[in-house]
């Protein structure tokens, strides 16, 4: 048996790894990707990460893994689908059928972005599409852009645009946003960002790069990006009757990743939080293993 099993090998769960090894645990990493190293690698480029602002996403998460392995960190491939605890033992299957059992588990599974799911949105990622203004807004200093959605994220990412952008659009599909009233008032004061409502994307347009959108209203707008804000998918189905969760399925958690479950911890964007990044997941694994380490030590 494992001293501890973490389930997802992006940032946050290689950062738990290599804290968890450090403190001398047995650790397996279960991860259902092929070297998986999480979202980051769909990432060109990553220009928020400290001290090594300019790397690929996929460089990136190549290096968290190599230092999760250099401290000795063994690796699984294949995807957990159930998750139990029996007499004080994790009990991990995964899709092959294989069972590994563990003292502790973190979790750290992550989200994805929800997509449109328009005709040019697949192609052009990385290329003029993207789903975080936090983490590209800044390429579009200067330039056109158009925020997706309705909610507090799409109003927050056109609010922060619109502090660089030279335009941008915000486009929702119905009259009402969700967001707060107060960002609701925000944008309508700003010069710089054309509200679009109600209106669909239908396409994204480019050769290399987006050049245009369509509507469903039949219009056309020529823009150098799109942000696609209509929410995230926390992965959290496998614990979806362990622990508890949002309204929107994250794990509710503080930065400690305790759970209610004793011996389960989670970790990334999976959990509760302000800030989904690289550097708040990798922040969330320490913690995690140091509160794995710490409750094995009271259960030895
Ligand atoms: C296109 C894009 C660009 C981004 N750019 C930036 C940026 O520039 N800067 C920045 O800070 N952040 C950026 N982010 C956000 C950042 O990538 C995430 O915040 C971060 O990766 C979250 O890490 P995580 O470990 O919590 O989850 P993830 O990275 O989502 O990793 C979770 C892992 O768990 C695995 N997994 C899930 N369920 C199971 C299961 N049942 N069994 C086994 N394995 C499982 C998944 O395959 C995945 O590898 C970007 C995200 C995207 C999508």
């Amino acid at each position: 048996m494992k001293d501890l099993a973490i389930i997802g090998s992006g940032p946050a769960g290689l950062s738990a790894a290599l804290y968890a090894k450090r403190a001398n645990l047995d650790v397996v990493v279960i991860e259902k990707e092929f070297l998986g190293t999480g979202q980051i690698a769909e990432s060109a480029q990553v220009d928020n990460y400290l001290g090594l602002c300019g790397i690929s996403g996929f460089d990136l998460g190549e290096k968290f893994r190599a230092d999760a392995e250099h401290f000795g960190t063994e690796f699984l491939e294949g995807e957990a689908v159930s998750l139990e605890q029996k007499n004080g033992v994790w009990i991990i299957t995964l899709q092959s059928g294989d069972v590994i059992e563990a003292k502790a588990v973190i979790y750290a599974s992550g989200a994805s972005h929800k997509r449109l799911n328009v005709s040019g949105e697949e192609k052009f990622i990385g290329k003029g599409v993207s789903y975080c203004a936090i983490c590209d807004g800044a390429l579009y200093r200067g330039k056109t852009a158009a925020v997706i959605g309705g909610g507090d994220t799409a109003l927050d990412d056109a609010l922060y645009l619109s502090d660089m952008a030279k335009k941008v659009y915000l486009i929702h599909r119905r009259n009402e946003f969700r967001g707060s009233d107060k960002s609701v008032l925000k944008i309508r004061s700003r010069e710089n960002i054309e509200i679009i409502t109600p209106a669909n994307v239908t396409e994204i347009i480019g050769e290399n790069r987006v050049s245009s959108i369509k509507l469903d209203n039949g219009r056309e707008i020529i823009l150098d990006g799109v942000f696609i804000a209509i929410g995230m998918s926390p992965a959290s189905d496998l614990v979806r009757n362990i622990v508890d969760l949002d309204e929107n399925g994250y794990i509710k958690a503080d930065e400690t990743g305790i759970t209610k479950a004793a011996g389960l911890f989670c970790a990334g964007d999976v959990r509760t939080k302000k800030l989904r990044q690289v550097i708040t997941a990798a922040s969330d694994g320490a913690n995690a293993a140091v509160s794995a380490a710490e409750y094995l030590k009271e259960n030895s």
